[in-house]
Parts: structure tokens; C-alpha cells; sequence
């Protein structure tokens, strides 16, 4: 039987006239109907939430936090049935979707044991200065589709943990775990506090001017993060981006090349580059640089290869909707206009016989002005550079649009601190690929976002900290 997907406001199941589907990105079949929001829709969600905002921001942090550990168990109990629908709605192994919903587990977990508690912030002889957080009203989720469940599991785990009830906005290219997910969770919590509306732009636009949300969080381009951050200044609401990033990957001199070409690797292609902190250029030593490039490929060419039949344990997978298809397939024709040198893969037409695929594709040494260095790829398309002057490198991986994450490789870790010490990223991983931690909190710098979440740090963009001054005479 064919799964159905609902609109959840207040709890109760909402179809609509207007409908979309979603292809698979293996094979372009046409997934299931799922009922576009109307602006009626989100008018009823805001006031249902609403409505139960106040008497949820009453309820104690430990209560919460065992509304979590239920939310973790739905996932648990429902996660071969939301493996299936993530796998074909993403083009996922089954193994890549396990790891949105794990991780969306393990997130439950960790906010069911860290939340916000209150802190003496000052005191002496006259005074005594509580800090205490205060939830704001109601979060909109605004989310993309390379890890559906997750990225927006983080969202709603943040909110519900510091008392806020939250709206989901899944992306429209993935819409359906996620609305399984809050369908199923029904009951968990009051209804209103938890609800998902399935749209495209209009409806995020929508929920970036209602005066009925208190903050938007969301994750997405660079491009669209600014067009939230204007329209959300209108009502001054509180504001979270987690944007883009092109993680510059820094590989020293004294890599061990037997440990890291693997981790380096993974770093480019792992989910098909579509990663936000995936290593999106690499700067190879150049006394190291031409055996470093032949290890890559073979490497790459063995543990990243298309797998059309979706097998089980890939790591690797079409690219997620023909939209991104064809940026990448943009960049990599550029790349081949311009006569670059693609090592491997390379070829953008006639890969298979349907899907979005493109193969697994290193170009050595393109220009730093090039599309493929300076834009984004969130893609299987990786650049391989080559330095031999530790300032010009810094200064060749600190792009405005490079904020998100970076990562180096040396045996020499006072090296490689000093190199993390001076880019200009949000996260710096030393000797292993980009990959967020839930207990460290994930921000971007310059361009790559506003704010961060994740880890006890992230709750405070989900709270107004509010100061208690005691007279103490
Ligand atoms: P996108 O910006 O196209 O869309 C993101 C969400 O915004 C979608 O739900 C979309 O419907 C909605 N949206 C579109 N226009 C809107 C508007 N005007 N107002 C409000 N909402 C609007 O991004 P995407 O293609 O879904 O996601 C891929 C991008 O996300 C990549 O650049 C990637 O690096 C980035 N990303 C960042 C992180 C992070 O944590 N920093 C994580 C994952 C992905």
C-alpha cells in the first residue's frame, strides 16, 4: 500500500487540494502525493502553537527532556519504515539513511541529558545576579534535504528542550520522513507544540513575516539565508543561518599518507559531496603533491563508485534532486571547457541509464578563480591544489564563503593547531574528516551563517537569557 502524508497542526492529520511529488533520485520514478500547506494552513499551526506556548515554556526542563527520550524511542521503533521512505525520497544507502536517524536518536539522547539550567552570573556584598533562559514563542524550522531527518530533528529537539514549540518547514525536495516522523510522534507532546507543514519558498517566506513566530532557524544557501535574514528584520525576530561552507582541506608535508587518504576521501565524497562541512578543496603539499593525487584516485575509484542497484553499504549516491544534477553538472562541464585536468570521472551525460548520478570526479590543479574553487559544489567534484607557503595557503582557504568548517592533516599537531588557529571557520578538524559533534557547538563564520546550534551553546539562540538582580542588604 501506497504510505500517505499529512499536514500535522494541533495534532490532527491535514490533506490538501494541492498536491506535489517528489522523484527518486535513482531511478526518476515519481515518489508519493504530499499535500502542499496553504496560507490557512500556517495560519491555524501559528495558533495552535500559540496556544499551547504557555503552558509548555511552564513546564520544567526534566519534563521536557523525558518528551525527547519518547520522541528517540518513536524513531527507534518506526526507523526500518522511515529508512525506506529516506532512502527513496534522498537516493540514499540504507546505510547513509541509518545515519539520519541514528543521529536524529542520538540527538534526542544528548538534549535529554544537557539542557539550560539557571547560573549565578554574579554576585558581592550587595547583589546576587541569576541568569535565567527564557524560551522564546514559536521556532520556525526551515530545513534543507541532504539530511532531512536530522537537520531538522536538531531544530525541534533545541526548541522543545528550552520550551518553545516549533513548526517544521522540511525542504520540498524531502519532504516525507519528516512528516512521517511528527505524524507518528503524535500524542508525545500537547498538541501545537510540534507540527509540520510541507512548502516550497512561498511558505518559508510566509513564516520569515508572520508576527506569530518569535524565530526562524534555518539551513540552507547563502542566497536564500540572506533573503530570511531581511525579511525576519521586519519583526525583529531572532534569527539562526547555518549556510553553506567550501572547506578548504589542508594537507601538510609530514601527512601520513597510509592513515589519511581514506579519511581525505571520505572528506570529499562521502554522501556524494552532499555534506555542508564536506572537504570541498584540497591544498596538498607539494613535495607530497603527486603521490598524494594517485593514492586519492584509486581510493576514490574503489571505495566511491556509482552503485545504481542502491547496494546496501555505499556511502556514495546520485546527486539528490535534478536541481542540484545540474549545478554540479555545470561546474564539472566548466571544469572540461576550460580544459583542466579531471583525473577521474568527469563525464555528465549518459552515466546511467536514468537518476541523477554523476561519478565520483577529482580535477588536479584548476585555478583558485575557477567555478569549481570558489562556489560551492555540494557535489561529487573535487579540486586538488597544490602549496608550499604556509601563509599563502591560509590565505587561499579563508574564501568568505569558506566559514563553515576546514580540516588539516599533519603529524606535527603544534603545526596543525597553528594553521586552525588562523582559518576563519566555525569548526576546525584536525587529522579526520568534517563531522559534526551534538556536543559541539556548529556555527558558521562570515558568509557560512549567523549564529550556530548544537552542544549546550546552541540552546542559548533558543532562549532569552533573562537576568534576576537580588538585593542582597
Ligand atoms: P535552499 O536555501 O535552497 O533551501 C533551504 C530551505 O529554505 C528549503 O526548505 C526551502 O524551501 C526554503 N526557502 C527557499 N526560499 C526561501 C525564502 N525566500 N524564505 C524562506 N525559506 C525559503 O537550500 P538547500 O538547497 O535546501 O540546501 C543546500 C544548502 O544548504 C547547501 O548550500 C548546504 O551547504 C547548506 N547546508 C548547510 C548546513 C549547515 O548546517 N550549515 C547543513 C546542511 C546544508
Amino acid at each position: 500500500m501506497q504510505p500517505q502524508f499529512y499536514n500535522i497542526i494541533n495534532d490532527e492529520l491535514r490533506g490538501s487540494e494541492k498536491k506535489h511529488n517528489v522523484q527518486d533520485p535513482r531511478t526518476e520514478e515519481d515518489l508519493w502525493d504530499c499535500p502542499i500547506a496553504t496560507t490557512q494552513d500556517f495560519e491555524d499551526a501559528v495558533e495552535a502553537a500559540q496556544k499551547a506556548f504557555p503552558a509548555w515554556a511552564r513546564t520544567t526542563v526534566p519534563e521536557r527532556q523525558a518528551a525527547l527520550v519518547k520522541l528517540a524511542e518513536i524513531l527507534e521503533k518506526h526507523s526500518d519504515e522511515l529508512t525506506e521512505i529516506l532512502m527513496k525520497e534522498t537516493g540514499k544507502s540504507q546505510l547513509m539513511a541509518s545515519i539520519d536517524i541514528k543521529g536524529s536518536i542520538a540527538q534526542c539522547m544528548y538534549y535529554s541529558k544537557t539542557g539550560l539550567e539557571d547560573e549565578l552570573q554574579y554576585e558581592d556584598e550587595n547583589t546576587k545576579v541569576i541568569a535565567t533562559h527564557a524560551p522564546l514563542g514559536v521556532v520556525a524550522a526551515i530545513c534543507p534535504w541532504n539530511f532531512p531527518l536530522l537537520l531538522s530533528n536538531i531544530k525541534v529537539v533545541s526548541s522543545l528542550v528550552t520550551g518553545n514549540c516549533v513548526i517544521v518547514k522540511p525542504s520540498p525536495f524531502t519532504p516525507h520522513a519528516v512528516m512521517k516522523w511528527i505524524e507518528l510522534s503524535r500524542g508525545v507532546l500537547p498538541p501545537g507544540v510540534m507540527q509540520v507543514l510541507n512548502g516550497g519558498a512561498d511558505l518559508g517566506q510566509l513564516m520569515t513575516v508572520h508576527p506569530g513566530i518569535a524565530k526562524i532557524s534555518f539551513t540552507g544557501t547563502i542566497a536564500t539565508g540572506k533573503r530570511v535574514m531581511a525579511s525576519c528584520a521586519k519583526t525583529l525576530k531572532k534569527v539562526t543561518l547555518e549556510l553553506a561552507g567550501n572547506d578548504a582541506c589542508i594537507v601538510c608535508p609530514d601527512a601520513d599518507l597510509d592513515k589519511i587518504i581514506p579519511s581525505v576521501a571520505s572528506g570529499g565524497f562521502f554522501n556524494a559531496g552532499q555534506v555542508c562541512v564536506a572537504s570541498k578543496r584540497i591544498y596538498v603539499h607539494e613535495s607530497i603533491y603527486d603521490e598524494f593525487l594517485d593514492r586519492l584516485v584509486k581510493e576514490v575509484e574503489r571505495t566511491y563508485s556509482i552503485q545504481e542497484d542502491g547496494h546496501a553499504f555505499s556511502l556514495f549516491g546520485p546527486c539528490s534532486n535534478k536541481m542540484q544534477f545540474d549545478v554540479v553538472k555545470g561546474i564539472i562541464e566548466d571544469c572540461k571547457r576550460n580544459g583542466y585536468d579531471v583525473v577521474t570521472g568527469g563525464q555528465t551525460t549518459q552515466v546511467t541509464q536514468k537518476g541523477f548520478w554523476l561519478p565520483p570526479t577529482i580535477v588536479s590543479k584548476p585555478p583558485e578563480d575557477s567555478m569549481l574553487v570558489r562556489e560551492e559544489q555540494f557535489g561529487p567534484v573535487l579540486p586538488i591544489m597544490s602549496w608550499s607557503d604556509e601563509e599563502d595557503v591560509i590565505k587561499r582557504s579563508n574564501l568568505a564563503n569558506a566559514g563553515l568548517g576546514a580540516s588539516i592533516y599533519s603529524t606535527d599537531l603544534k603545526q596543525a593547531e597553528r594553521i586552525a588557529r588562523r582559518l576563519e571557520a566555525g569548526g576546525v578538524w584536525i587529522n579526520q574528516a568534517e563531522r559534526p559533534n551534538m556536543g559541539a557547538f556548529f556555527s558558521g563564520m562570515k558568509d557560512s551563517g549567523f549564529g550556530g546550534e548544537m552542544g549546550k551553546q546552541g540552546l542559548l539562540s533558543y532562549s532569552y537569557t533573562q537576568c534576576l538582580h537580588f538585593a542582597k542588604k
